[in-house]
């Protein structure tokens, strides 16, 4: 599943190939047949992301708001004028049946398309509708009008443990697995440990954390890395898979701070790393 921040680079993508410009839409899969036909021709006016949420919206009678969610397989693919691919996982059958929605904007080499496969939503609401998804969300710490005493007003309170709270939307909206896991170790807690035994200073320093790495994927397009390069092997300047972060799947190896051994466990259904020594309970 897609973090929180990839939503943010695909709503600046928008922005930039689409914003203020008329966008014909179809849906080859039809299954968003009726939403694409009532979009076609309209105008990209904004774009927000709440969270893991996008909202496009259009110039034209309500609804104006297209709303996507991509779930856990979910995903856009850009292509060029040539139909060459610009950004997203690689499309090795570039057939289109399985596209639920394409949106295309741009005449001759300005032409851009964004191709939307495998969301869990994709559906046009008019702007109470979009107040509703975004009212279930907590804060993100992406977004400038974000309220971390929001999420800090239901931490505060919960046995649940931090790692899970993090994952929970309804708590801060955003985080993936990769978040859930790094955000605890740069606060140098342990992810187990339950909200309630969360110190406020402890839960300040998660939030602008997860709101520094977050920012700083966004600006890099997407890729994630938490690791200080002083923690990191002299290298050419790449960061790979292996030295992008401090526990994130790195279970059986050893800290890069301490050099204490990465544990794994289930949390909730999904899994979480820790460095016992690092992240005390
Ligand atoms: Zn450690």
């Amino acid at each position: 599943m897609p973090e929180g921040h990839m939503i943010h680079v695909d709503a600046r993508r928008f922005d930039e190939a689409m914003g203020d410009r008329v966008v014909h839409t179809d849906s080859p899969q039809g299954r968003f047949a009726d939403g694409a036909a009532a979009l076609d021709g309209r105008t990209l006016r904004d774009t927000e992301a709440f969270g893991k949420n996008l909202f496009l919206r259009f110039s034209g009678a309500s609804p104006q708001y297209l709303h996507v969610h991509l779930g856990l397989i979910g995903g856009w693919t850009w292509w060029d004028a040539d139909h060459q691919q610009l950004s997203g996982r690689p499309v090795v059958n570039a057939d289109s049946s399985n596209v639920r929605l394409r949106l295309r904007t741009g005449r001759g080499d300005a032409e851009r398309s964004a191709e939307l496969r495998g969301a869990i939503t994709c559906t046009l609401v008019d702007e109470e509708g979009m107040d509703r998804a975004v009212a279930k969300l907590g804060p993100d710490p992406l977004r400038d009008d974000a309220d971390p005493g929001l999420a800090w007003a239901k931490v505060r309170k919960s046995k649940k443990p931090i790692g899970g709270l993090l994952l929970d939307q309804a708590v801060t909206a955003g985080a993936g697995l990769i978040w859930r896991a790094e955000v605890p170790f740069l606060a140098g807690v342990d992810p187990h440990r339950p909200g309630v035994d969360v110190a406020e200073d402890e839960f300040t320093t998660m939030w602008s954390e997860m709101a520094r790495v977050m920012s700083e994927a966004v600006e890099r397009g997407g890729k994630e890395i938490t690791t200080d390069p002083a923690d990191r092997p002299e290298t050419d300047g790449h960061v790979g898979r292996d030295d992008a972060f401090y526990v994130f799947r790195r279970d059986g190896e050893p800290c890069l701070r301490c050099g204490t051994e990465i544990r794994v466990a289930e949390m909730g259904t999904r899994k979480v790393w820790w460095c016992p020594s690092c992240q005390p309970r």
